[in-house]
């Protein structure tokens, strides 16, 4: 019986969640499966070449726990770069780090940053100046979306009933 893992703290999920060896079909190809918490430590450490130990507490784990992530990440970018073999990112009991909300006001176009990244200089669409935020306010309390509530489980894998977090924290009915 494995014990409840803590929510693992991420800063976005991953824009794209699959990596596969050009010219060989998908269904001769291996599968591996990189979970968004192991493809976060390597954001934070390989990318951004944070200490384990401040990256760790991004992540609100351990260093022991982030060290055993990463070693994990790491085996599995070996396994597909040696191996050939396709990168699938998802799963994992993530936590995603509230966004900031912006607006264009020229195309409407919606999209979202992270906290601490800056103002935006543009919209990513239209490159007009012109944008507003729309959850001012949201950062703090977030409401039904707090704590283990916003883990991002995938809803779609069956037979992760039984969750001991879901059954503690009901999930409050909002009509927002
Ligand atoms: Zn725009």
């Amino acid at each position: 019986m494995p014990r409840p893992v803590g929510c693992r703290k991420v800063s976005a999920l991953p824009n794209v969640t699959y990596f596969k060896p050009r010219g060989i079909p998908l269904r001769t190809l291996d599968v591996v499966t990189m979970s968004v918490d192991e493809f976060e430590t390597v954001r934070l450490a390989d990318l951004h070449g944070l200490y384990q130990e401040e990256a760790a507490a991004r992540m609100n784990v351990s260093r022991q726990t982030f060290g055993r992530i990463i070693e994990s990440a790491h085996r599995k970018v070996a396994e597909c770069l040696i191996g050939g073999k396709a990168l699938e990112i998802q799963g994992g009991n993530i936590m995603v780090e509230a966004q900031r909300t912006f607006e264009c006001l020229s195309c409407d176009h919606v999209w979202q940053e992270a906290f601490g990244t800056g103002r935006p200089k543009e919209c990513p669409s239209c490159h007009g100046a012109s944008f507003r935020r729309t959850d001012s306010g949201a950062g703090r309390g977030h409401g039904g979306r707090g704590a283990c509530g916003s883990c991002q489980r995938r809803r779609r894998a069956p037979g992760r009933q039984g969750d001991p977090a879901a059954s503690s924290a009901p999930e409050p009915s909002r009509g927002v």
